[in-house]
């Protein structure tokens, strides 16, 4: 009797808590959707910044290029602790004592390689992922090469995720290139030999284009080579400074 009681009170009192508890809920899920759109919108604008004061206003002027630049997020290619930094103007470390280049360096060397669609795009260095995902979005078929295990299992994963279905990686050498899948219209090589690779220029394309910085430690150039005839012409665009491309053992090219 009792228990029935306190049921029919319970019954009475529960729909005006049970409308307070919801109205409570949806209020915080609205704050927390609200405070996520307002994220999510402030990381669009800082996208949208550097690839304005960056990147054009340095003259890159390609629309795909900058579309890409705009459309990929390069917050989701740095370490958590780095995120708020991502679209700052300097590299970024990305852990195996390795670092993501600078968006304008990124840009610029995409930018040089005047990809269109159908060409077959070589990149060595994979690293992050990040000029891999600005590849993928312009090219039909992207293949890209990392030395260091972590970094490259990560970043293949990572495109894996982001649906880029048409970019195709795995660790190895790659100085020796990818055999398997030449000849490529454009290399990009994102670390730095003393000298151009042999097996890279072999895998170039007739009228591909290669762009690689080369040089020591300290000193690099960043070059564009163009496979004419069967001859490489040589053109320096601009002092850079990347990482060692290094074999197996370490040791540096
Ligand atoms: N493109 C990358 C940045 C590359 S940093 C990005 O967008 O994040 C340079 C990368 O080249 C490093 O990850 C390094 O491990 C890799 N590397 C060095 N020597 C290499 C080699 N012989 N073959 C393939 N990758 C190499």
């Amino acid at each position: 009797m009792l228990t029935g009681c306190s049921n029919t009170l319970v019954m009475k009192s529960n729909p005006i808590k049970s409308i307070r508890n919801i109205i409570i809920i949806l209020s915080v899920f609205f704050v927390q959707c609200t405070a996520q759109v307002k994220k999510d919108s402030d990381i669009a604008r800082q996208r949208k910044l550097m690839v304005k004061i960056q990147i054009e206003s340095r003259g890159i002027s390609d629309e795909k290029v900058l579309d890409a630049m705009l459309k990929v997020e390069r917050h989701l290619f740095v370490p958590p602790e780095y995120k708020s930094l991502a679209y700052e103007d300097h590299p970024l470390p990305i852990g195996e004592d390795q670092t993501i280049s600078q968006p304008y360096i990124v840009a610029l060397m995409t930018e040089i390689l005047e990809l269109k669609r159908t060409d077959k795009v070589l990149e060595i260095g994979t690293g992050s992922g990040y000029q891999a995902a600005i590849l993928g979005e312009l090219c039909d078929s992207v293949f890209t090469i990392e030395i260091n295990k972590t970094l490259g299992k990560r970043a293949l994963q990572l495109l894996d995720d982001l649906g880029y279905e048409n970019i195709i990686g795995k660790i190895g050498d790659g100085y020796q290139g990818w055999e398997k899948y030449e000849p490529f219209d454009a290399i990009m090589v994102t670390c730095s030999p003393s000298h151009i690779p042999e097996p890279l220029k072999e895998q170039l394309a007739e009228g591909g284009k290669m762009i690689i910085p080369v040089g020591s430690t300290y000193v690099q150039e960043l070059v564009l080579l163009t496979k004419k005839e069967g001859e490489i012409f040589q053109t320096d665009i601009i002092p850079v400074r990347f990482v060692p491309m290094i074999n197996f053992e370490g040791k540096e090219y």
